[in-house]
C-alpha cells in the first residue's frame, strides 16, 4: 500500500464515522422505518465480481447509498420486534477502536490491552449477574454457541464422572447421556445438542406451566426415570413470556441427582440484576453453567455474548486448543482461547467492558426495571381496549396479545402496525395460536415511546376490526 493509498483509506473511515454518527442521530428520532425487502436489497447489490480495484472512500459512499434503505430501524426507540439490544454508542466506539486496533484476541501476546479488559470484565460480570465468582467466562458471539459452549463442558464433565474421556475418544461408545429440557426451551438449545452429538430429539422434555417455567414434580420425575450421566437445560427468561424455571426447586433436585444444569439465560439472566425482578431468579446461581447475551440487554454492538461455567477445568477441557488435559498451572493467566471454540477472534470484552463501565451496577438494574415497567404498562394499557387480549400475566419485558378471536385477526393487526411503522413489532406462535409479541430490551425505549406504540397499535386493531 503506498502512502497515498493508505491516505485515501483513512478518509473512507472518516467518511464512515461520520455517516455512521448522521444514522444514529437520524433514527433516534426517526419512526421505525419500513425497509426495502432482502429480495430488493439483493437487486440493489447484484453485480458480477468486480475486475479492478476500487477507490476506498467512493466504495464507502457507495455501500451506505446502497445499503440504507435496507437498514432496519433496530435501534430505534420504538423497535419490539425481537428481544435486541441497541448497540449503545459507546458500545459501538469502543467496538470501532477493536476493528481499527485490528486487534486478534486469539493469545495473551497478539492482544494484550483486550485480553486485559476481557478478564476484567469477566469479573465484572460475575458480579453483576451475582454468580459464583471463581466461574470461567468466555467470549462467544451469542447465547446459541454460549449454549454450545457450556453443553460441551457438561458433557466432558459428566462423562468425565463416569470414566469417559469425550475430547479424546469421542461420543461413540460411550455411556449414554440423559438430556432434560423444558418443553418451551429456545430452539436455539436444540442447535448446541445438535452439534455435540447429543441429539436434538433424543431428550426428555419436561412439562411446563402457563408461562412456560418447568414443572419440578415433572422435573423431579424425569430425573429418577433413568440412571447414568444426566444434563438438565433449564431457562432464565423465556422468550415469549419472559418467565424463568423455578431454580430455587430444580436446582437442589439436579444437584441430588448429580446432574450438571445449564440455564439458558440469554435476556432473562439480567433480571438477577434488577431489584424488583431478581426473586424470579433465586437460586440460579446453584447451576453449573450459564448463557447469556451481551447484544441484548447489555447493549453491546451485534457478535457478543458470554458463556459462564463453574467448573472453569470442564470449560477449558471441551475448549482450549492445545493440551487440553494440561490446564494452565494455578494462578496462570486466564488465556482468551480456551473458554471459546475459535482461535483468533474479535475482542468482543472491548465493548463488554466499555458497556458495563457506561451503566453501572446501577444503570443496568434501571434499564432493567424500566424496560419491565414499560411492559407492563403497555400490556394493561392495550388490554383495556376491548377486542385485545392479553395472552399472560407479564412477569418480566416480553408480552403477547391477540387481537379479536382469531389468528387472521390478529396477523392483519401485526401486519397493519408494521406498515404504519410507527412501531417494530411481530408476530410469534404460543400454544399453537398465532399472538402480537413485545420485547421491550433497548436502552433507547422510554414511557413515551411505550404509549405512542399503545396508541398506534389500538389504530390498527380498530382499522382491522371496524
Ligand atoms: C436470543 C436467545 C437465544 C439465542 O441467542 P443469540 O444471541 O441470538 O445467539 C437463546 N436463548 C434465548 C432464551 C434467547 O432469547
Amino acid at each position: 500500500m503506498t502512502p497515498h493509498e493508505m491516505e485515501a483509506g483513512l478518509e473512507a473511515m472518516e467518511r464512515a464515522a461520520r455517516e455512521a454518527v448522521r444514522y444514529r442521530r437520524g433514527v433516534a428520532s426517526a419512526e421505525t422505518n419500513p425497509v426495502a425487502t432482502y429480495r430488493q436489497m439483493l437487486e440493489v447489490f447484484d453485480a458480477p465480481l468486480p475486475e479492478q480495484p476500487g477507490e476506498p472512500d467512493a466504495i464507502i459512499a457507495d455501500l451506505i447509498a446502497r445499503a440504507t434503505p435496507g437498514v432496519r430501524a433496530a435501534t430505534a426507540p420504538r423497535f419490539f420486534g425481537w428481544v435486541i439490544g441497541n448497540s449503545h454508542p459507546t458500545g459501538v466506539a469502543a467496538d470501532w477502536l477493536v476493528s481499527a486496533w485490528g486487534q486478534n484476541v486469539g493469545n495473551l501476546t497478539s492482544a494484550p490491552a483486550a485480553a486485559a479488559m476481557e478478564t476484567v470484565a469477566a469479573n465484572w460480570l460475575l458480579e453483576v449477574l451475582d454468580l459464583p465468582r471463581e466461574a470461567s467466562v468466555g467470549y462467544v458471539t451469542g447465547a446459541t454457541v454460549a449454549n454450545f459452549v457450556c453443553l460441551a463442558a457438561a458433557r466432558s464433565e459428566v462423562l468425565r464422572r463416569a470414566s469417559w474421556d469425550v475430547e479424546a475418544d469421542g461420543l461413540i461408545g460411550a455411556p449414554p447421556v440423559r438430556v432434560l429440557i423444558g418443553a418451551d426451551a429456545h430452539a436455539t438449545v436444540f442447535s448446541g445438542l445438535k452439534y455435540l452429538g447429543l441429539g436434538a430429539r433424543r431428550v426428555v422434555t419436561v412439562e411446563t406451566d402457563a408461562l412456560g417455567r418447568m414443572l419440578p414434580s415433572a422435573f423431579e420425575r424425569a430425573l429418577a426415570a433413568g440412571e447414568g450421566p444426566v444434563i438438565a437445560i433449564a431457562q432464565a427468561g423465556q422468550i415469549n413470556t419472559g418467565a424463568s424455571d423455578p431454580f430455587d426447586q430444580i436446582a437442589p433436585l439436579a444437584k441430588a441427582a448429580g446432574a450438571w444444569l445449564h440455564v439458558d439465560g440469554a435476556f432473562g439472566l439480567w433480571g438477577r440484576a434488577a431489584p424488583t425482578r431478581a426473586d424470579q431468579l433465586i437460586g440460579v446461581d446453584q447451576a453449573d453453567s450459564w448463557a447469556t447475551d451481551g447484544h441484548k440487554w447489555l447493549q453491546t454492538p451485534y457478535d457478543c455474548g458470554f458463556a459462564i461455567v463453574r467448573d472453569a477445568e470442564a470449560h477449558r477441557r471441551a475448549m482450549a486448543i492445545t493440551a487440553s488435559y494440561l490446564p494452565p498451572a494455578q494462578g496462570a493467566d486466564r488465556e482468551p482461547s480456551a473458554y471459546v471454540p475459535e482461535l483468533s477472534r474479535r475482542a468482543r470484552g472491548v465493548g463488554t467492558w466499555a458497556m458495563l463501565r457506561q451503566f453501572g451496577r446501577a444503570g443496568i438494574a434501571e434499564l432493567v426495571e424500566r424496560d419491565c415497567r414499560i411492559a407492563r404498562d403497555m400490556a394493561a394499557a392495550l388490554a383495556a381496549e376491548p377486542g385485545v387480549e392479553l395472552v399472560c400475566e407479564v412477569v418480566l419485558n416480553q408480552f403477547m396479545v391477540r387481537f379479536g378471536d382469531d389468528d387472521a385477526a390478529t396477523l392483519a393487526t401485526v401486519e397493519r402496525i408494521q406498515a404504519d411503522a410507527v412501531a417494530f413489532i411481530g408476530a410469534a406462535t404460543w400454544r399453537d395460536r398465532w399472538v402480537m409479541r413485545v420485547s421491550v430490551s433497548s436502552a433507547a425505549t422510554t414511557e413515551k415511546d411505550g404509549e405512542i406504540t399503545v396508541a398506534a397499535v389500538i389504530a390498527a386493531w380498530r382499522a382491522v376490526r371496524d
